[in-house]
This record gives C-alpha cells, structure tokens and sequence, in this order.
C-alpha cells in the first residue's frame, strides 16, 4: 500500500518507516503552554481599559509558546522518558488518517495549547517536515 504522507524526523531529517517512531507531543509542556497561556490571558484582561474587547496587539506580541508536536525515530527521540501522548506513524499515513486525528484530538482541550494547527497547514503546503504529502496536493484555498 502506498502512502499519501510521510512522517520526518526532527532529528536525522529522514522519513520515518511504519514501528520505527512516532508523532509525539510532551504532555509536561502541553500543560506548561496551557498554564502559561492562562496567566497571559488573565494578565492581558487586566490591562484593558474598561469597555474594551479584544486584546491589543501589543499584548498578542507576548502570547506565549505553544507545545510543539515532534516527529522521531524511536532511535533519535531526544526524550524516550517524555510523558507523550504518541501517535505511531503507520496510524497517520493518508490524508482521511490525518483528518480523523483531528477530529479526535479537537475532543481534547489541550489541543489548542498545542502547535496542530501549524503542523497541519505545514502538510498542505508541502513544507517537508514532521507530516509532510509523498505528492504535493491540490490545494484550492
Ligand atoms: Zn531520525
């Protein structure tokens, strides 16, 4: 069966075979992004003057990091003992297998304190790292 995705090592920059790693995100720094991301939330809200709505883009400079989704060999994981949530890569190989991660990970209210949406605009534009088309889509946006 042939695949429509590849998943790239962060590490070695090579495509990761089905068992041999995964797609992984450090829960340990999902919940740092989601605490750092509140205390900016609540900072930024006192600082509005009153009868304001929306945050300034003064304040939208400094909002904080979001946990990044990595991809790696299980030879070149720089974290092995990472508290992941890992999804292997033979489970994200064509693109309805991405949408479906999606949908699921959407059930999580994490998943915002997490850089997925970056990942996937990354895969439809080709951009050759982590998820990334075998063949460049066509993209009608
Ligand atoms: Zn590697």
């Amino acid at each position: 069966m042939t695949h429509e995705l590849l998943a790239i090592c962060d590490t070695c920059k090579k495509p990761v075979a089905d068992g041999e790693g995964s797609l992984w995100v450090d829960m340990t720094e999902v919940d740092q992004a989601t605490v750092n991301r509140r205390a900016w939330e609540q900072l930024a809200t006192e600082q509005l003057a009153p009868g304001i709505h929306g945050y300034s883009a003064e304040s939208l400079m400094t909002y904080p990091k979001s946990a990044r989704w990595q991809v790696h060999h299980v030879a070149c994981d720089p974290a092995p003992d990472a508290n992941a949530y890992a999804i292997d890569v033979h489970r994200c190989r064509s693109w309805a297998d991405l949408v479906l991660w999606t949908a699921h990970l959407m059930g999580k209210a994490w998943l915002s304190d997490t850089d997925w949406e970056d990942l996937l605009e990354a895969a439809s534009q080709s951009a050759g790292s982590r998820i990334t088309p075998v063949v460049p889509p066509t993209l009608n946006h």
